[in-house]
């Protein structure tokens, strides 16, 4: 039985975390849980589970849910009680599913402890990976991906013990990231800078939050993926590619130096991810669907178009400038979904804004975590001028 921290329990990875919890009951126990202001949301699911801790980012919410918590339950609010929350003493297992940089304390908090990570949130490894792996091998705690791309590659990967996965590294040519190409990858002729946010939104097979889902259409979210891969897998982002894969039935690929792929396949479907990431190394029954291949028909692969969607070129960049360029990067780019959001940036203004940081930026090298939250401030005021000047 393990006891798993959710962090963002009301959003879409961490509702679906919590349909495993109740698929698996003898093998998970939610016993904490985090959100943002959503705190009656968070107290029902507590009540279901019967968990007795739960951190509220906003401090006003955090007010009103500890004025209506039931006795001998424990309210941890704002940023701090998040991080509390996440290094909370005999969880197993802390799944980070929320937005943006704001995950990154909370997973360092619970790495420093030695609790296990699953991972949902790519944001912290795209700004803080180069602070996340020396705990890893530090604290002896591992980190496990829940991105659906990442958790294919790290199947594909594992030779049974998450140690042996980071250590492939001379074993692999190189890993094929699948993405879906999004909503507008059959709409050559779609203008940037006048489609809607329904349409942004209206991603062809994911069903996600917004800030992925605008990522996804923009592929900005494929760009941080790269990243993400580089630090979970410790393979130079040159010999990580991008393959548009529409069905999205294979998560991700890994080519070995002999010239054989593996791929990891499924529907798609947050669950499987999810749960092979809280349930690892074990593999269980969950009831999730089965994919029936004699039904699929075709798969399809083709090359990204890079020069329709710029993002992917920014965050290459990025990568390769590495330091604090990457903060820069993810940094700009939520303010810019944000504002896109509010119906202040036009979707083709995304890319603009995070190149137009980034040029203004000078690359600090090793950024410590002190730095690494200013620098993240600081492209989040140039973002933002860049965005209403
Ligand atoms: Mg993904």
């Amino acid at each position: 039985m393990k006891k798993v921290v959710i962090l963002g329990s009301t959003g879409s990875i961490g509702q679906r975390a919590l349909q495993v919890a109740r698929a698996l009951p003898h093998a998970l126990r939610p016993v904490a849980l985090a959100v943002g202001a959503r705190y009656k949301d968070a107290l029902a699911q507590a009540e279901e589970f019967g968990i007795r801790h739960i951190a509220v980012a906003d401090e006003a919410a955090a007010d009103r849910c500890r004025a209506v918590a039931p006795a001998g339950m424990t309210i941890y609010a704002g940023a701090a009680g998040v991080e509390e929350l996440a290094a909370l003493p005999g969880a197993d297992i802390v799944l980070s599913a929320m937005v943006g940089i704001a995950g990154l304390p909370p997973v360092l908090a619970a790495l420093r402890q030695g609790t296990d990570v699953a991972l949902a949130n790519k944001e912290v490894l795209v700004a803080g990976g180069h602070l996340v792996e020396p705990l890893l091998e530090e604290s002896g705690a591992r980190l496990l991906p829940v991105d659906s791309e990442h958790n294919a590659l790290f199947q594909c990967l594992d030779r049974g013990g998450w140690d042996t996965v980071r250590q492939r590294g001379r074993d692999v040519r190189r890993l094929l990231l699948t993405a879906s190409g999004g909503p507008f990858r059959d709409r050559p002729d779609v203008d940037f800078n006048t489609v809607s946010r329904e349409e942004v939104l209206n991603h062809p097979r994911w069903d996600m939050g917004p800030k992925v889902t605008v990522d996804s259409a923009s592929m900005m979210n494929k760009g941080l993926e790269i990243m993400e891969a580089r630090w979970l897998f410790a393979i130079p982002v040159e010999r990580i590619d991008v393959v548009v894969h529409r069905e999205s039935i294979v998560h991700s690929m890994v080519e070995f130096v002999d010239g054989g792929l593996l791929a990891q396949l499924s529907i798609p479907d947050m669950r499987f991810a999810i749960q092979h990431a809280l349930t690892y190394p074990q593999r269980l029954d969950g009831a999730l669907p089965v994919l029936d291949v004699a039904r699929l028909g075709a798969l399809h692969f083709e090359a990204p178009d890079e020069a329709r969607f710029p993002c992917l070129a920014l965050a290459r960049e990025a990568a390769r400038c590495g330091g604090s360029m990457p903060v820069v990067l993810n940094a700009a780019n939520e303010i810019a979904v944000a504002a896109f959001l509010a119906g202040k940036l036009p979707f083709a203004g995304i890319w603009k804004v995070v190149e137009a940081v980034m040029h203004r930026h000078e690359r600090l090298d090793d950024p410590t975590y002190e730095l690494v939250m200013e620098v993240d401030r600081w492209a989040r005021e140039q973002a933002n001028e860049v965005c209403a000047p």
